[in-house]
């Protein structure tokens, strides 16, 4: 059993062939965290949680959705079901423009509040911003010490991973490593800080990608895809693909408490 740890498939995306999908999904015997990036968003991931075994939700307002008003008793409501298992996706995007950072920062711990007071992980959004996410984890850290969670598409440097490991934290890895170099990272992290992704449907594998020119599936990403970036860790590792999924699906476990 292999989890893919940030998907969307409540994403419109989905909507033509959402049953397919998730048949592929189940019988390649991947469990799905439906990822929620607005209100709207998570309450669909939280439905769709609900009527399928396998499948949980994180629940959370992503940063470039803050213009949204975050209304931390919706969320509060959301957070009922047992399906959901985490807090995000949540944090800093200073690279879709305009931005308001201060907006953003606002919104973002009042999230990392959320998840502490509900004591469940963060899944986090970072685009162009991990110094200012590290210095306000580290900031929590310093207060609170159950503030864990995962970074998720991870495309920071080896020095950023550390200091998110140290702190606890996960990398999320996804088929983003098709085309952004952070091999060494990959390399040098221990197997026990990876989680396994697609950010689906964003972020096909290149290789899934050439099957969707052949005439296959694709381009739009989807869970089964995930075996790709897998081939590609545990070559980067020297380790055998089984591997990677096994113990990635043990961080995940151990993480999410799936
Ligand atoms: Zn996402």
């Amino acid at each position: 059993m292999i989890i893919d740890t940030h998907s969307h498939l409540q994403f419109d995306a989905f909507d033509d062939d959402r049953d397919e999908v998730i048949k592929r999904t189940l019988a390649e015997n991947i469990q799905c965290i439906n990822v929620g990036c607005s209100l709207d968003s998570s309450k669909k991931a939280v439905e769709l949680a609900e009527k399928q075994a396998g499948f949980f939700a994180a629940i959370g307002l992503h940063p470039t959705d803050a213009d949204e008003p975050f209304d931390v008793q919706q969320y509060r409501e959301l957070a009922k079901s047992k399906k959901v298992i985490a807090v995000g996706e949540i944090g800093l995007d200073f690279f879709r423009k305009p931005f308001d950072p201060v907006k953003q920062k606002q919104v973002f711990i009042q999230q990392l509040d959320l998840a502490q007071e509900l004591d469940l992980p963060v899944i986090l959004h970072c685009r162009m911003a991990h110094d200012e996410v590290i210095q306000i984890i580290s900031n929590f850290k310093f207060q609170n010490s159950n503030l864990r969670g995962v970074v998720h598409c991870f495309t920071g440097t080896w020095e950023q991973a550390q200091k998110y490991m140290d702190m606890g934290f996960y990398l999320g890895i996804n088929g983003i490593i098709f085309k952004f170099n952070i091999d060494e990272v990959i390399k040098n992290a221990p197997l026990e800080k990876l989680l396994l992704e697609t950010d689906c449907p964003f972020l096909t594998p290149l290789p899934a990608v050439a099957l969707a020119k052949a005439g296959s599936y694709g381009p739009r990403n989807e869970p089964i895809f995930m075996k790709y970036t897998i081939e590609k860790i545990a070559k980067l590792k020297s380790i055998s693909a089984q591997e990677v999924a096994q113990k990635t699906t043990e961080n995940a476990r151990n993480l999410f408490k799936i």
